[in-house]
């Protein structure tokens, strides 16, 4: 399967979401970080599925807490 391009969002209280572009229809979904284990699959509303990697897991945790470092915000 194709890797996926993400974005991560931070709300006002720093939680941060995974925003996952569908490559079919371009919508954007978002999901709580947290609340997203390794291999789930997201569905866009337009019926394509969009698989959430270990690695892309890893690579949105990593960067989370860079961006956190960053502005100094505790975690
Ligand atoms: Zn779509």
């Amino acid at each position: 399967m194709k890797q996926m391009a993400f974005d991560l969002d931070f709300d006002k209280h720093y939680n941060a979401s995974l925003v996952l572009a569908c490559e079919h229809c371009g919508k954007e979904t978002s999901k709580h970080l947290r609340s997203l284990a390794p291999d789930t699959v997201l569905r866009c509303s337009c019926g394509c599925d969009m698989q959430i990697t270990s690695h892309q897991l890893t690579a949105a945790n990593q960067r989370q807490r860079q961006i956190k470092a960053a502005y100094r915000i505790a975690s």
